[in-house]
């Protein structure tokens, strides 16, 4: 991995990095951008976050937008769901709107374990 001085994106989507989590792109300076699905956990994107900021990786914020994905719809306002990051959390979708208690702690969540 550390060897691919020159890589620019990564894809990600079926990959999982065993024990480093994702520390081993740390080492990539060319690195801008990272596909991946969320199947990684929240620290391991908060961690990304902190450590390589420069990096374009969807989950690496506390919650992603669905703007326009129909499915995201929520039922009660029809504002569009966010998908928070970190596939060790039960549910992910929530509305920032109708469930902003439970939004406001997985964001303080995601900014914990980025610091932690
Ligand atoms: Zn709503």
């Amino acid at each position: 991995m550390e060897n691919l001085k020159k890589l620019k994106r990564l894809t990600a989507f079926d990959v999982f990095f065993e024990e480093d989590g994702f520390q081993p792109l740390y080492r990539i300076p060319s690195l801008k951008v990272l596909d991946t699905k969320n199947s990684f956990t929240t620290k391991e994107f908060a961690k990304l976050a902190l450590n390589r900021p420069d990096i374009k990786c969807a989950y690496a914020h506390p919650y992603r937008e669905w703007e326009g994905f129909e499915y995201m719809k929520c039922k009660k306002c029809g504002n569009f769901k966010v998908e928070f990051s970190g596939v060790d959390l039960k549910r992910k979708n929530f509305c920032l709107q109708c469930d902003s208690k439970k939004c406001a702690e997985l964001i303080e969540r995601f900014n914990h374990l980025k610091l932690n």
